[in-house]
């Protein structure tokens, strides 16, 4: 990991002996929601630092409000945190495992003095916290006596409660100018069902009480959050401070903002509810599941959160940096093969009948121990339509007729007729070839402009592409005025049903990415593979498409010279 203001604040914590040299993170999901890639900056945050400094990393489920929490995101978060390659050995925890003890402790804290049952509800309890420049009011019920808190508590817990009617408040200063900390709420009554603990509960801890207290009871020496917690920190102090317990230091960074993405949880889940997306793992969802059933490797994912690094404040990165890392190690990794969007047919007249031979195709240029494989080739070819014109215009150097061009590993081949349907349209090619550039060179030494892909018709399979785009149209989407979702984009998704793929792709297992020369990245799904259909995403173009766009766009709305 690149150094970093944390790190400084490691570094000085091992000066001063404070964690006497102990270094152990975590990663704090609430299961309300599958995790996203500004999480997985948080995890690689994390679980980086307990690797460079030889400390623990934990996962803990911060499970404390039951009535959004569900072990489907459990599961899936347990999965994810895995895949991008944290690990946490045998340290996984549930907040809801602290229950108890934190019950003790809120004891404790009344038994203090510092803690009471209040009658207000959460309406008369916003109203009587004032303002930015005004004190909030004591509650009546502050100045109860401890023996009195002890008994309402106890009976909140044991349920003669309705919900809402008492909370547990923290009595420290109703002036104080830090909001949180006017005799914050601890608990509330909640009569509903915990996924782990069932009707165990029908008091739950809110977020700034539990939050610290599971970090102290596993021991964990620096708690890394997001920025908007840098307001809470004051009250996560106090609550240790009174306790007298293990205190860990809190370290607030700026969270992860991309373009064209949202990263807000409760956004992520309308798109789902609202079935705009096909469910959280959705390859045009910025989640985990999502970008990795998109073909994204988790090694991608790493590399980008390394590069963008930690800051103290708030920016949106390019999201094009995240595309930009994908096809990084894709290029190097991903085996090259060919495979036909939108076919044309072409017939070579000159090549015999039912003959078929096998020419040399490399695997990956960029890895020389990736080998080569055989490709088919016989009379009947699709290539793209787009590799064809019947009236070129000057720039185009593709195929037309009377041209000669490259099928890339095979031959040179000129156009020689164009075949139409009754309506005009072009449904095949006639073509020669010259059997003397076997492998794809004029042994006369003569040159073509162009080298195009194709497969043979015969081996072809067919499958299913599915072209992804970016999910928004807008830049910022979370800052749309009103409703976000009217900046979607209506051409996130091109589904084209039968693209020929050369044979050697019937092969081709789950989650593996391909480079399709010529056309982009593209990977198995994972999803249909398990249900016993073959059919690809598009990970990323081979190039930032949208660099172009912006840019003509930015000429088109440049003042003029
Ligand atoms: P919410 O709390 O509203 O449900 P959340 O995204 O904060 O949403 P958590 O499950 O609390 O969800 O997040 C777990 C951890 O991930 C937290 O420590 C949080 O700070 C961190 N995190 C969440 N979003 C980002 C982000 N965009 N960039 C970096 N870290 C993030
Ligand atoms: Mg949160």
């Amino acid at each position: 990991m690149k150094p970093n203001f944390i790190t400084e604040i490691i570094d000085e914590h091992n000066k001063a002996g404070r964690f006497s040299q102990k270094v152990h993170t975590r990663f704090p999901p609430e299961p309300n929601g599958y995790l996203h890639i500004g999480h997985a900056k948080s995890i690689c945050l994390n679980s980086g630092l307990a690797c460079q400094y030889n400390g623990k990393f934990n996962l803990r489920f911060d499970d404390t409000n039951p009535c959004k929490e569900e072990q489907e995101y459990v599961d899936s978060i347990i999965e994810d945190v895995r895949w991008l390659g944290a690990d946490w050995q045998e340290r996984l925890f549930y907040a809801s495992d602290y229950f108890e003890q934190m019950y003790e402790y809120a004891v404790m804290l009344i038994k203090k003095g510092k803690a009471y049952v209040c009658d207000l509800n959460a309406e008369q309890i916003r109203q009587s916290r004032g303002t930015l420049t005004t004190p909030g009011k004591d509650s009546p019920f502050r100045s109860r006596s401890i023996e009195e808190n002890l008994d309402l508590f106890t009976r909140m817990r044991n349920g003669e409660f309705p919900d809402g009617a008492k909370t547990l408040r923290a009595k420290i200063d109703m002036a104080h100018p830090n909001f949180n900390m006017r005799d914050p709420v601890m608990y509330r009554i909640l009569h509903s069902d915990h996924h782990r603990t069932k009707d165990a509960w029908c008091i739950y801890p809110t977020y700034d009480w539990a939050h610290g207290l599971e970090d102290s009871i596993e021991g964990i020496t620096h708690s890394v959050c997001t920025l908007e917690f840098e307001n809470h920190r004051p009250l996560y102090d106090w609550f240790l401070e009174q306790l007298e317990i293990f205190h860990p230091q809190q370290i607030e960074f700026a969270r992860l903002n991309i373009t064209y993405t949202v990263l807000s949880k409760r956004k992520l889940l309308e798109l789902v509810q609202t079935k705009l997306v096909n469910g959280w793992d959705d390859p045009r969802m910025p989640t985990i599941a999502g970008l990795r059933r998109r073909g994204f490797p988790a090694q991608a994912i790493r590399d980008f959160c390394e590069e963008i690094g930690v800051a103290k404040f708030n920016s949106t990165i390019e999201v094009s940096i995240l595309e930009e890392a994908v096809r990084t190690i894709l290029n190097k990794t991903a085996q090259r093969v060919m495979a036909v969007l939108r076919p044309l047919k072409v017939v070579i007249v000159n090549y015999p009948q039912n003959q078929t031979e096998e020419l040399d195709a490399v695997n990956n240029p960029e890895d020389k121990n990736a080998g080569t494989r055989k490709v088919p080739f016989s009379r009947e070819l699709y290539i793209e339509k787009d590799d064809f014109r019947e009236n070129p215009p000057k720039e185009f150097f593709r195929l037309c007729v009377g041209r000669e061009v490259r099928l890339r590993y095979a031959y040179l081949i000129t156009c020689v007729k164009v075949i139409k349907d009754a309506s005009g349209e072009i449904t095949e090619l006639h073509c020669t070839y010259d059997p003397a550039t076997r492998g794809g060179d004029a042994p006369d030494g003569r040159k073509v402009k162009s080298t195009i892909h194709w497969v043979s018709a015969q081996q072809a399979i067919s499958a299913p592409i599915r072209l992804y785009d970016r999910l928004f149209t807008k830049a910022n989407p979370e800052d749309t005025q009103g409703d976000f979702k009217t900046g979607i984009n209506p051409q996130s998704l091109e589904i084209i049903q039968s693209c020929k793929l050369e044979p050697s792709l019937g092969a081709a297992q789950p989650h593996t990415c391909y480079q399709f020369e010529r056309l982009g990245y593209f990977c198995v799904d994972a999803k249909d593979f398990a249900a016993g259909t073959l059919a690809f995403n598009r990970t990323v173009t081979l190039r930032d498409t949208w660099a172009k766009i912006e840019k003509a766009i930015e000429r088109k709305t440049a003042p003029k010279k």
